[in-house]
């Protein structure tokens, strides 16, 4: 990570006033039940963004601030190294879950630093309720079928109305929110990313 670490273009959020983190892949807690960072971000607790995406995180916050006062961002992954994405990959490319891991071939935008995986929390119970988790992989965690979900009673409008406090505020401040992933937003529309911005291997 000294690729990153020593370079201007990336910064540390991990200190961002209302953004709590909590990197999935620094733990077992995640779809591989392996330690993924462990080995590249040691216990630093240091999680990096590309400054153009830091920048409307900023402007993310001063909007939840205003909308949910006492709440915050819950921040389950960020920069993404490109050899983290090739472990992911192998581990389900041959698999259905396929389609919710990008080909490292061609990169993730989290490969350059321009994407977020992002929840809420309340301040008081804790982690505000999305009708799945993070990494759930399951067609109920994709925003474009949240009205079908609905409709059949297995989302309820409670945690609708929650996913669009974060698509209101993140959209907002300039994020893309990606169909199937409620939890997933890139910070500009992914060809624009793959041609202005580089991998971080
Ligand atoms: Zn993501």
């Amino acid at each position: 990570m000294k690729q990153v670490e020593n370079n201007p273009d990336f910064v540390d959020i991990s200190k961002y006033p209302h953004v709590y983190i909590d990197l999935r892949y620094a733990g077992i807690n995640n779809f591989m039940g392996v330690d993924l960072y462990g080995p590249i971000y040691g216990s630093s607790g240091k999680v990096f963004l590309h400054k153009d995406a830091a920048v409307k995180l900023r402007k993310a916050v001063k909007f939840l601030e205003k909308q949910k006062p006492g709440w915050s961002f819950l921040i389950f992954d960020a920069l993404r190294p490109r050899s983290v994405q090739w472990l992911m990959w192998d581990k389900v490319k041959d698999t259905p879950q396929r389609k919710y891991v990008a080909n490292p071939a061609i990169g993730s935008p989290h490969n350059y630093g321009m994407a977020l995986d992002i929840g809420l929390t309340d301040g008081k119970h804790g982690e505000v309720d999305m009708g799945t988790g993070f990494d759930s992989f399951t067609p109920i965690a994709e925003p474009r079928l949240e009205k079908k979900y609905l409709k059949m009673g297995k989302l309820t409008k409670q945690q609708e109305a929650n996913r669009l406090v974060l698509r209101r505020v993140m959209t907002k401040a300039g994020f893309l929110q990606l169909s199937h992933e409620w939890w997933h937003y890139n910070a500009l529309p992914e060809p624009e990313i793959r041609k202005k911005y580089k991998i971080v291997e």
